[in-house]
């Protein structure tokens, strides 16, 4: 039987931390980091997400500002929005919720965002300082896989990771992430020949694909760890990616869904959120 890496234990654990940063940076340099989200139109998984990120930021002491902007407003607007927010020196830290409405570009509006306010981690720069291993903003949900990783001591060097999925904000950063840390990495996608062959040579498993129960355990090497990115509503109910309960009994360590990679996303946003207001401010 697999262990479980808690997503919600290490998150608490890892809130506490910067809560304790955010008490400190306040008391010696009397300033507070300040993250606006802009939330775009009445999405109500949008609201959900916002709603949650306002909520861990007042919990670790970070200040937070909603934006909410009607599904109407114009692209221009939007960029005019987000080029106030850049010049603004009380803000350290901007999140565009996306998806945005479809007369909108989000390349453009996450370009427009300056590099050191990127919280996401999603503008271009960000992204190819990930690339040539340079300093830049981690997107949220690779880093807070890799806060995973870290937490069970596994050592990636020379480890075989199959990384399913290769969006730009999960499967791609993830798996330079891990290539960064030495393991050999192989890309899986909807393409991919034989999904169950790539994944039984795999001592690290990231499913990121969004397709529900797609990993079964059938296709797990004994002893690998699998980490499930995937959020599927079925039913009513959140599914993975993977069939945890065939899973569970192939894996050393697996995450579970709900309370896995979910938590630890936010958690890694309110990092980025004070990593960026430490840039900012020269601290
Ligand atoms: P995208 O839809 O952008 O990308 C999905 C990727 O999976 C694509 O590269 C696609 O391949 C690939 N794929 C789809 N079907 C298969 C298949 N049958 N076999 C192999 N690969 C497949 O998704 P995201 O990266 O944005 O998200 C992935 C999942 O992670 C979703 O369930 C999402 O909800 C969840 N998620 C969870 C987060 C969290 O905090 N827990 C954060 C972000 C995402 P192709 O490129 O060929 O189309």
């Amino acid at each position: 039987m697999a262990n479980i890496i808690d997503g919600k234990a290490l998150s608490k654990e890892t809130r506490q931390h910067v809560k304790e940063e955010v008490s400190r940076l306040e008391k010696e340099h009397g300033k507070t980091p300040h993250l606006v989200v802009v939330l775009v139109g009445e999405d109500p998984a949008s609201q959900s997400y916002v709603r949650g990120k306002e909520r861990a930021c007042k919990r670790a002491g970070i200040r937070s500002t909603k934006i909410e902007k009607d599904a109407s407003i114009s692209e221009e607007a939007l960029l005019n929005l987000v080029n106030e927010l850049n010049s603004d020196p009380e803000v350290h830290g901007i999140l565009v919720q996306l998806p945005l409405p479809a007369h909108i570009d989000s390349n453009r509006v996450i370009e427009t965002i300056a590099q050191k306010k990127d919280v996401d981690g999603f503008h271009p720069l960000n992204i190819a300082a990930l690339q040539i291993g340079t300093k830049g903003v981690l997107p949220a949900t690779p880093k807070g896989i890799m806060t995973m990783l870290n937490s069970i001591d596994i050592d990636l060097q020379g480890k075989k990771a199959l990384v399913i999925g290769r969006s730009n904000i999960v499967g791609k950063p993830i798996a330079h992430l891990l290539l960064k840390n030495h393991a050999t990495v192989t890309m899986a996608h909807s393409r991919t020949n034989d999904l169950a062959w790539e994944a039984k040579q795999a001592d690290v498993i990231i499913a990121a694909a969004g397709k529900a129960k797609m990993v079964t355990g059938d296709m797990i090497k004994e002893g690998a760890v699998v980490i499930d990115v995937g959020v599927n509503r079925v039913d009513d109910k959140l599914i993975g990616d993977v069939d945890f309960d065939s899973a569970e009994k192939k894996a050393s360590y697996i995450t579970p869904v709900p309370g896995g990679v979910g938590p630890m996303t936010i958690t890694s946003l309110l990092q980025n959120t004070v990593e960026c207001f430490k840039h900012i401010e020269n601290i």
